[in-house]
């Protein structure tokens, strides 16, 4: 949602016209599926070209293959900080990317980080910030999470203090004057305002460490939220536990969905949920939802799914205006209020990932 806001991170970059301003991507990746061999892979994007030209091109600037993926992702970010930084105009040693335009005319542009594209393990691993399994695992907000039968839990805050980048530019000065038993204190006492250790991107000028990320639906909503909410219409362990016979009407139903242009392979029995892909949870969720399981779950649980089922519609279209931005604010303020009353002793990890829409701001 945060990649397609308003316009409001390049207005803070304060770019010139002739400017590059670039989006980062890294991830992991596999050579093929005979190998255990692990790829790394990082690439850029330049936005300033026009959106059919920018989306087939991506810069691919560094390969890295092992046996596993590369522990520490700080010596790969640090030549890209260095020469983002030579290109900046402040610098003493001022190196611009110069190139020609079609009149001929010499241009001298800096470049400018606009936001770093990474799933939520590897954003973790380059952001500095804690992994989404920690009690301050939110990207937007400081809520420290409390753990309840092994799963960290947060109560549902509308208002929870939101992160920003001056807070962790200022964590991270703090962080420089400590000694090792000072580290581990402040991260033991949440002090730190989820952030690990700094990490070499706040160093690049006009990148903003909290809202430079953008966020994952694929890890925090498909195999998240959907994933979960399944769980809890199959599994006889569950706060809902639903008789078989109702599962077995709800399996029917989604059986028979069939939507043109996404009917690639039969759907999946729904007891085969954990093995679904983040597609088919998505496709569930999105599209087959309030119709699979109306007039056979009770109202107040319907309407979960109905709210869930808005935001991943919300969230994914093509173009998303200021009137879905709206919509999505009440349908996720709704899902979560809805959530909480009905599986209150649940607190669950999946209230945080969503309230990034109150972090919508400006
Ligand atoms: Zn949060």
């Amino acid at each position: 949602m945060r990649d397609v806001q308003d316009g409001k991170r390049f207005r803070q970059l304060q770019a010139r016209y002739d400017d590059l301003v670039i989006v980062m991507h890294s991830d992991g990746a596999v050579l093929s599926k005979s190998t255990s061999k692990k790829l790394y892979l990082m690439f850029t994007q330049c936005l300033n070209v026009p959106l059919g030209l920018r989306l087939p091109i991506w810069f691919l600037h560094t390969i890295w293959a092992g046996s596993e993926l590369p522990k520490d992702r700080e010596p790969f970010l640090m030549e890209l900080v260095r020469q983002i930084q030579l290109s900046q105009r402040e610098n003493e040693n001022f190196a611009p990317v110069c190139w020609s335009d079609c009149e001929g005319v010499t241009h001298e542009s800096q470049i400018l980080l606009h936001s770093y594209v990474a799933d939520t393990p590897e954003r973790s691993a380059v952001s500095g910030q804690l992994s989404h399994s920690a009690k301050q695992s939110c990207m937007y907000c400081l809520q420290i999470g409390v753990c309840i039968n092994h799963r960290i839990c947060f109560a549902f805050k509308p208002n929870a203090v939101l992160k920003t980048h001056d807070k962790l530019q200022e964590a991270a000065s703090v962080w420089e004057t400590m000694n090792t038993k000072q580290r581990q204190i402040a991260l033991k006492e949440h002090l730190t305002f989820g952030m690990k250790r700094p990490t070499v991107l706040s160093q690049i000028e006009g990148f903003d460490l909290v809202e430079g990320f953008v966020l994952d639906i694929m890890h925090q909503f498909d195999e998240g939220v959907t994933k979960y909410l399944l769980g809890q219409l199959c599994e006889q362990d569950s706060v809902l536990r639903l008789p078989k016979t109702k599962i077995q009407q709800i399996n029917e139903q989604w059986m028979s969905v069939v939507i043109p242009g996404h009917h690639n392979r039969p759907p999946r029995d729904i007891l085969e949920y954990k093995r679904m892909k983040a597609h088919e949870l998505r496709f569930f969720m999105q599209h087959a939802a309030p119709f699979v399981l109306r007039n056979i779950l009770p109202e107040n649980v319907y309407k979960v799914f109905c709210h869930a089922s808005r935001v991943i519609w919300l969230c994914t279209k093509e173009s998303i205006t200021t009137t879905d931005i709206n919509e999505l604010r009440t349908q996720c303020h709704d899902f979560l209020k809805s959530f909480e009353s009905l599986l209150w002793n649940l607190r669950d990890e999946i209230f945080c990932p969503l309230d990034a829409a109150y972090s919508i701001r400006g």
